[in-house]
C-alpha cells in the first residue's frame, strides 16, 4: 500500500490514527470529518495516497469511492432525502489536506457554498 509520510489521511486510512469510522473495505475508509459542515459530514478517502482526483487514481479505487458513498448515505439514512458529495481539488479551490478525499454532506437542506 503506497503511503506518504506525514500525510494525516494515509495514517487514519491505515489505522495508525484511529478516527471515527463509519465505512471500511480493502480500498477505502469513511470517517466523520472533524468540523462537521452539515449533520452528516463524512470523507470518503483511499488507503493508498493520491493528491487528488486527477493524479492517475486506479479505476477500481474510484469503484471502490463511489461503492462507499452509496453504503455511507444508506447507513446515515441519506440517500433518499438528498447529499452532495465534493472533491475540493488544488489551491483555487480550497484543498487542505493533499491526499484525495470525497466529502459526502448530507441531513438537511444544504446551502450552495459547502466545504
Ligand atoms: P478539504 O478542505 O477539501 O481538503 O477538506 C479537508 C477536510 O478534512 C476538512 O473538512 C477538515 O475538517 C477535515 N479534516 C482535517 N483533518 C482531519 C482529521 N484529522 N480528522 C477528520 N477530519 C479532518
Amino acid at each position: 500500500m503506497a503511503t506518504q509520510d506525514g500525510c494525516i489521511f494515509c495514517k487514519i486510512a491505515n489505522h495508525v490514527i484511529e478516527s471515527d469510522y463509519v465505512y471500511e473495505d480493502e480500498l477505502v475508509v469513511a470517517f466523520r470529518d472533524m468540523s462537521p459542515m452539515a449533520p452528516t459530514h463524512v470523507l470518503v478517502v483511499p488507503k493508498e495516497h493520491y493528491d487528488n482526483i486527477v493524479d492517475s487514481v486506479p479505476a477500481d479505487t474510484l469503484a471502490a469511492m463511489a461503492h462507499a458513498v452509496d453504503q455511507v448515505t444508506r447507513a446515515e439514512g441519506i440517500r433518499e432525502s438528498g447529499f452532495r458529495t465534493i472533491a475540493n481539488t488544488g489551491k483555487d479551490a480550497g484543498q487542505t489536506v493533499m491526499h484525495l478525499h470525497w466529502h459526502v454532506l448530507g441531513g438537511e437542506t444544504l446551502p450552495m457554498a459547502l466545504a
